[in-house]
């Protein structure tokens, strides 16, 4: 994909959804932060399952402290590995309360010091909350920046630090959530769904698919 390709494919998806935005609940930084801890190798579906009964009874550093490891397990036991997001929970809500005032810091470094935060989780939080032009790579997007030709790279750091290179300035903000919702319904990891797929013109994946098929065919 050449960078005129890359502006088309963004122009292209953001056509389709002017507004994208991540499909957690949530209504406030925190509940944020916690969420994407809890999502972590799970659906957003299970974990809004999960926080739609927490955050009525408690939805700040304080009140699921409060809550103990033990209590926060109730409500977060359907998501994988529940045992040690909990422990990780607790203790960030601890330094929360004890560090940042019982706020969600707007810093990378701060948010990584975090227990349960890594790059990608401090990555959505910027984004999302503060806005900050970045991209958080997870499987999603690194499948489909490398199948599409977007961003090749073999780690995710190395897609995450191409992406930040090659897309425009003004699709920035908002390519974090074009690009995993595409790669969530549209570019599937076993199936891509290239016959409903917007962007099929500007797809390396889907160039070479084609050439292959009129190979075979003549
Ligand atoms: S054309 Fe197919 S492979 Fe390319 S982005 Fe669309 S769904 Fe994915």
């Amino acid at each position: 994909m050449n960078q005129a390709q890359r502006r088309d494919f963004f122009a292209t998806l953001k056509a389709h959804n002017p507004a994208p935005t991540t499909e957690l609940n949530y209504s406030s930084p925190f509940e944020l932060l916690i969420a994407v801890i809890l999502s972590a190798q799970a659906t957003d579906v299970g974990v809004n399952k999960a926080t739609d009964k927490l955050y009525p009874v408690a939805n700040t550093p304080e009140k699921i402290l409060a809550l103990g490891v033990d209590g926060l397990k109730q409500y977060i036991k359907t998501i994988g590995l529940f045992n040690s997001k909990a422990e990780n929970v607790i203790k960030t809500c601890k330094i929360l309360i004890e560090q940042h005032n019982s706020q969600v810091p707007e810093n990378r470094e701060a948010l990584e010091a975090l227990p349960g935060v890594g790059r990608k989780t401090a990555n959505v939080i910027l984004n999302t909350v503060f806005k900050h032009p970045v991209i958080a790579v997870d499987t999603h997007i690194f499948r489909l920046s490398n199948r599409t030709g977007l961003a090749k790279g073999k780690t995710v750091r190395a897609v995450e630090d191409k992406l930040m290179k090659v897309v425009p300035k003004e699709y920035l903000l908002d390519a974090h959530h074009w690009l995993i919702l595409h790669g969530r319904y549209v570019c599937l990891a076993r199936k891509p769904k290239c016959d409903t797929c917007c962007v099929t013109q500007y797809c390396d994946y889907y160039r070479d698919q084609q050439r292959r098929q009129s190979r075979s065919v003549s």
